[in-house]
Formats: C-alpha cells, structure tokens, sequence
C-alpha cells in the first residue's frame, strides 16, 4: 500500500499549479495522469491577456492575477531551469471600424493596458490592417509545451507522478481518507478538465463545455516576440515535440458550445488559413491541427476546493478560457487551504454551490 497525504488526478495547468504549491509545502502528494495529447492544457496558446472581448472588458481580477502569473511562472521556471514566461504585447489590428471606435473609446479609461503603438509604418508592410492597430500591453505568454513537459520530467523524477488513467469507479471514499487501488491518501483532488463534468460527485456544477481549435503554422519572416489579433490570433508558438523553430507560431480560436465532434474540422482549417492569408503579407505552411474542449462553465469562476459534503474528495476546475492565469492563484489558494486550511476566495470557492452538490 502506497500512503500520501493528497492524490491529484490530471496534470494539466490546473493539477501542474497544484502540485506546484503543495511542492512548495513540502507536502506529500501524488499525481495522475493519462497523458492526453489535446487537453486544454496541452493546445492552448498560452496567453494572459488584461483586456478582452468585443467590448475590450478588462479581465476579472487582472490587476491581481497578472502580476501573480507573472512572480509564480518565473518562479516555477528557474526552479526547472527554463524560461517559460515573457511579457509581451498584443498587436490589435482591428477587424471592423467599429471595433476601432470601441478601442479609441477604452484608451483614456484603460490607459495602463491599452497604447497606439508608434511604429505603425512598419506593421503595415507586414500585415494588412486597413482600420489601424491598437496595441494591448502588457500581456503575458507562457511556454505551455515546454512548462507543463518539464514539470512532468521533474514530477516522474521525483516518482510522484503515474502515467495511466484514472478510473473514477474504483475510488472508494470515506470523511477522511480514500483508497484507490494501492494509493491510500487523506483526500483527492480532481484536475481532470473536461473530464471532470462526469463524475458523481461533480456533474451538477454549471460546466459549459467550449470546442476551440487552432493551427500550428511556420510564417518564416514574422517577428517572433509579438502577439498578432484581427478577429483570431496568431501566437507565437516556439516549442514543438522538444523542438525549438522561432517561425511556429498558433493560430486560432474558435469558441463553440454546440459542437457535434470533439476532432479538428475541415471548415475551420480553410477559414483560418484563408483569414491569415487576407492578413499576414507572408507566406506560411499549415503544420498541424488541433482541437480541444475548454472546462469552462456559465458563471466565468473556477470551481475550487472540497466537496461541501463529501470532505476527502475536491476539485481544482472551470477555469474556462483563462487557465494561465487562474490556475496558478486558485492553485495556491487550494493549496494553501489543503496545508493550513486558509480561505479560498468565495466566488471561485465550490461552496456556492452546496445546495446542488447535496447528495
Ligand atoms: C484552443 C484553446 C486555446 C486556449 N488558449 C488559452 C489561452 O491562450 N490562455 C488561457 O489562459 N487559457 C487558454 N485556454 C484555456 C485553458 O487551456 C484551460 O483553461 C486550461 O488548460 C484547463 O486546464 P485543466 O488543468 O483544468 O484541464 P486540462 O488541460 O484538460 O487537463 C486535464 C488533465 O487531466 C488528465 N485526465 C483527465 N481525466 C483523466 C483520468 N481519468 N485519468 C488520468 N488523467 C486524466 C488529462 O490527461 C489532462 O492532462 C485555451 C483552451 C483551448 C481549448
């Protein structure tokens, strides 16, 4: 029999960030994960941008969570040896007249994230933007490939990592401990994504699962330290299977909550390729595909903490289209309230939703 104090299943950038913090309190846990190639985690582009939508709302608590990302991912990098943060800025070039007149009216108001950029000319020659471009700075970019691969290494390295699935059936649970087939723990905490809106114990909380897809494609010529917008983005997008090309850069996104295949659709490949032809005065060869489910869900919070009645069995979950920023604050705050039961914030706390969760 195998003791720990916590069992994390999933190690996508909710149950990396987790274990992270728990790393950083020396307390005992052990993780696992099925290695799913096209979770959120391992897809997504890995941006924190402070100012989004059509309206350009500023992101929920982005005056908090912004700097936070940036201390705990430079901090979890120099601990692997990488650099898997930098901060960047957005290259708006706006798709309709209107979308500029909605950012000339945010400027005085959001000032500290929104600029007219001064090297317009050069932008111009490398990109056709006949309404202009506003520049959303500072954002942040995170090395996702290469982050959530070296905490794997240093996770099997550390022998508290097992490469299998999970299979929910067999955990048996009491107010205090559970057991899952040799592991024994105090609690589990699932962090499995999409997957998570499933199980029994969590398939009443408002999950909205969201399709997005994105192409990985080589644009030799555009620089690489910038993130471009026009409707979709290209992201830069530098590490690949372990290889480092500068030219790769993501391009996407959808966002679909009816969606009849989970799988990479023929028509959004030739709508993005033909959207990136119209825009980047570049050439570019498509590399891959992808496609993924976001957990996302109807009130935009994440989902974090334990059961409200079923006290060994939490959930770290439904950070939605914002995982890079939420997963590492709401990690800490889950961690921290695992090691010495401090407070989680209430409206990302899954005590909201006691009533629903009843059994
Ligand atoms: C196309 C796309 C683009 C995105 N871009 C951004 C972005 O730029 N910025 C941003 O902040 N967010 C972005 N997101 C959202 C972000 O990816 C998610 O919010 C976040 O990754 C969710 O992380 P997670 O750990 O909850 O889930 P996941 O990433 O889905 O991880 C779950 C993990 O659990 C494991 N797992 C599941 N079930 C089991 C089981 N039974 N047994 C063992 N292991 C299991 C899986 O293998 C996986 O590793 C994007 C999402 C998509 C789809």
């Amino acid at each position: 029999m195998r003791h720990t104090n916590t069992l994390i299943i999933g190690q996508g950038l909710c149950g990396t960030w987790l274990s992270w913090w728990l790393t950083q309190h020396k307390h005992d846990f052990l993780l696992i994960d099925e290695g799913k190639t096209t979770s959120a985690s391992r897809i997504a582009s890995g941006v924190i941008n402070p100012v989004t939508g059509r309206i350009l709302a500023k992101t929920w608590m982005i005056e908090t969570l912004l700097p936070f990302a940036l201390d705990a991912y430079t901090k979890l990098g120099n601990s692997l040896g990488i650099e898997c943060i930098q901060s960047t800025r957005i290259l708006h070039s706006f798709p309709s007249l209107q979308m500029k007149e909605a950012f000339d009216a945010r400027l005085p108001e959001f000032g500290e994230y929104l600029q007219v950029p001064d090297d317009l000319d050069h932008w111009k020659t490398l990109m056709e933007s006949p309404y202009g471009i506003g520049s959303i700075q500072p954002a942040l970019l995170i090395n996702l490939n290469l982050l959530l691969g070296r905490w794997k290494e240093e996770l099997l390295h550390q022998n508290r990592l097992i490469l299998e699935r999970f299979e929910p059936t067999e955990l048996i649970h009491s107010e205090n401990s559970i057991q899952y087939r040799d592991i024994r723990a105090d609690r589990i905490i699932y962090c499995d994504g999409i997957q998570g809106m499933q199980l029994p114990y969590f398939n009443r909380l408002p999950f909205a699962p969201n399709k997005g897809q994105a192409l990985l494609l080589e644009i030799p010529g555009l620089p690489s330290g910038h993130i471009y917008k026009k409707g979709i983005s290209i992201v830069p997008y530098p590490t690949i299977n372990g290889e480092q090309n500068p030219t790769f850069f993501w391009a996407g996104s959808t966002y679909e909550n009816d969606f009849i295949t989970e799988e990479p659709t023929q028509e959004f490949r030739e709508r993005t390729e033909q959207l990136v032809r119209n825009w980047i005065k570049l050439p570019f060869k498509t590399l891959y595909h992808w496609a993924g489910v976001r957990p996302a869900n109807m009130e935009r919070r994440p989902f974090a903490g334990m059961h409200p009645h079923y006290p060994s069995i939490g959930i770290l979950n439904g950070t939605g289209t914002k995982g890079c920023s939420l997963a590492p604050y709401f990690g800490q705050q889950l961690a921290k309230s695992i090691v010495d039961g401090s407070p989680i914030l209430p409206e990302a706390h899954i005590n909201r939703f006691s009533r629903l969760l009843r059994p």
